[in-house]
């Protein structure tokens, strides 16, 4: 009798669960989804943000959301250059995918990002190298004509106009995972704007890398700080090694430093590039080159009043000292 209840229970127990199972997937299928909901509504708003926005004139990131990201999706045998773009592919970090066949030049934008590297290690704490991220190598989109440049952001990004850019860092993001689907870099509109193309090149690759480590390195299910100036400034601090942007601040940025406050974006829009750069500027004075990575390395998973007390200070403590710098080196 005692093994007949057992096989009955058996039978049942696996139906009843499957029933129950069947109806909570029809209750919760229009909700997001679990990884989704974990996603702070700070970052996700955030993210969203990032969509949509067009600002800078010479860099921006994009972020796309998607609903997955396949194991497809990470191989760069289906990046949009492979059939499209001349492609050179010489080691085992990059693929350069190019408008022109000029194997110089994408060996030269090749180095550039080579070079970054290691510096990105010492600065970001690590790099992110393809064995992280399902063996995906960085594309890198150089576009001699700003008129491929802006098909090859459409394609990547979107339908916008870009082409006031000079590069982008795009990226897909699931909910889970980031993935950075490639730079872009106009590098037809430096050749007309700029007086050194080249440098500028340089300095837009080490930019945009920098981005790269640091969107592929933060822990998005933590609250963390998403102002503007922190990544952009960052990025800028890191560039700044081959070109120095903030060598002087225009009148606007001037002003613009009294009345920004670093728990916000800053207005206007540009001054989170000189304003967040000299931010780096001053953490270095007061702590090194080795405080501002072990700061950058905590804003990864922590908001920024959380890592200053790494170095027994707080936001108006540091906000106090950045204003000082920018007092005693710029005005
Ligand atoms: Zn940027």
């Amino acid at each position: 009798m005692k093994s007949t209840f057992n096989l009955i229970l058996l039978l049942i127990v696996p139906v009843l669960w499957n029933c129950m199972f069947i109806q909570w997937c029809i209750n919760t299928r229009d909700d997001a989804p679990l990884s989704q909901v974990q996603i702070p509504e700070s970052t996700i708003a955030f993210l969203d943000s990032l969509g949509s926005r067009l600002m800078g004139d010479d860099d921006h990131l994009i972020l796309r959301w998607v609903d997955s990201l396949d194991v497809d999706s990470w191989n760069n045998r289906n990046d949009y250059g492979q059939d499209s773009l001349y492609v050179y592919e010489a080691d085992s970090l990059f693929i350069i995918y190019s408008d022109r066949d000029d194997k110089e030049l994408m060996e030269k934008v090749r180095q550039y990002a080579c070079n970054a590297v290691r510096p990105l290690e010492q600065l970001m704490g690590h790099y992110v190298y393809p064995s992280e991220l399902n063996g995906r190598k960085l594309p890198l989109y150089l576009c001699s004509d700003t008129d491929n440049y802006q098909k090859v952001c459409c394609e990547l990004a979107g339908d916008d106009d870009y082409s006031k850019t000079w590069g982008l860092c795009i990226y897909s993001y699931s909910g889970v995972d980031v993935q950075t689907r490639g730079i872009t870099l106009n590098y037809g509109s430096m050749r007309k704007l700029s007086m050194s193309p080249e440098v500028d090149l340089n300095a837009t690759i080490w930019h945009e890398m920098n981005h790269y480590v640091y969107f592929q390195s933060i822990d998005l299910s933590t609250e963390l700080w998403m102002h503007t100036w922190l990544y952009e400034g960052l990025a800028e601090y890191f560039s700044s090694q081959i070109k120095k942007q903030t060598t002087a601040l225009s009148s606007q940025e001037k002003s613009a430093a009294d009345r920004n406050h670093l728990n916000s974006s800053f207005t206007p829009f540009m001054f989170n590039y000189s304003g967040g750069e000299i931010f780096y500027d001053y953490l270095e004075e007061a702590y090194g080159k080795d405080g501002v990575s072990r700061f950058v390395q905590g804003i990864y998973d922590k908001p920024v009043p959380e890592v200053l007390k790494m170095f027994d200070s707080d936001v108006s403590l540091a906000e106090r000292g950045w204003r000082n710098y920018i007092k005693e080196n710029y005005i």
